[in-house]
């Protein structure tokens, strides 16, 4: 079953169409890299699946549902879409606390996806001394922390270092293996051809491509 299903999904903002009749899909075990200019529709596609925006047209389902319809949302559903925002006085660790509290996820989840994003020791500091890789990271972190099947990520590595670039890419790959459905956008097809599966190309709100990365590369 496909984990994330967008279909003939139309977003209209005034007289800009984002997103124009748009279908895809993300499979489990895989890392679906979601590929498109500037302004190509990629944010508000994932703002839809998300409910933050309302889609004027067609669906944007998760396992089945909308997002609205999810009980336990943070349990199926993960997402980075801007570097967290988190108080500058505020501990990294504090702030996941308070998510998992308000979620009612258990508290040892906290430790657990600290060290899976390998943020121990900034997690104890404040947040307003984070570079943005460490604020990519407890994004990632808060993202996890419902131990979602389905993780969405909208362009992670802008803005970070050759290691940081790295790491994201490595972590989604761990993340495929372990069975979960991973959408991550670039503008850049060079950024995701080597941590994808799986590309979906859009243009102007429209699908151009939807191609495994096998495929695309013995095609070429
Ligand atoms: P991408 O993530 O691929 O860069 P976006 O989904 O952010 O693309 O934007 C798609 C188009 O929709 C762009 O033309 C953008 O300016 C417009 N857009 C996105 N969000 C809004 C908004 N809240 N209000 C007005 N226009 C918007
Ligand atoms: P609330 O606590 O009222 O749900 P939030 O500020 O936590 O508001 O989030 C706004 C919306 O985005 C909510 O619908 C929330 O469930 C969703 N959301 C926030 N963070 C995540 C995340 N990491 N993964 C999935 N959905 C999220």
């Amino acid at each position: 079953e496909a984990t994330i299903e967008v279909r003939e999904l139309r977003k209209q903002f005034g007289r800009t169409v984002a997103v124009d009749g748009l279908s895809f899909t993300v499979e489990p075990g895989q890392v679906t890299g979601f590929v498109g200019p500037n302004g190509a529709g990629k944010s508000t596609t994932m703002r839809s699946i998300l409910g933050l925006d309302t889609p004027d047209g067609g669906q944007a389902l998760i396992g089945g549902r909308r997002y609205a319809q999810l009980r336990t949302p943070l349990r199926e559903v993960g997402a980075l879409l801007d570097a967290a925002a988190v108080h500058p006085s505020r501990r990294g660790r504090d702030h996941l606390l308070w998510l998992a509290r308000s979620h009612g996820i258990p508290r040892r989840r906290v430790d657990e996806v600290i060290g899976q994003v390998g943020l121990e020791s900034a997690a104890r500091r404040r947040a307003g001394g984070y570079s943005l890789g460490m604020r990519q990271r407890l994004g990632i972190a808060a993202a996890l922390l419902g131990d979602p099947p389905v993780l969405m990520f909208d362009e992670p590595v802008n803005g970070l270092d050759t290691e940081g670039i790295r790491w994201i890419r490595g972590f989604v790959r761990t993340l495929a293996r372990e069975g979960r459905a991973v959408l991550i956008s670039s503008h850049l097809m060079s950024e995701l051809e080597d941590s994808a599966d799986h590309l979906v190309v859009i243009g102007r709100g429209r699908l151009i491509a939807d191609t495994s990365v096998a495929e695309l590369l013995s095609a070429a």
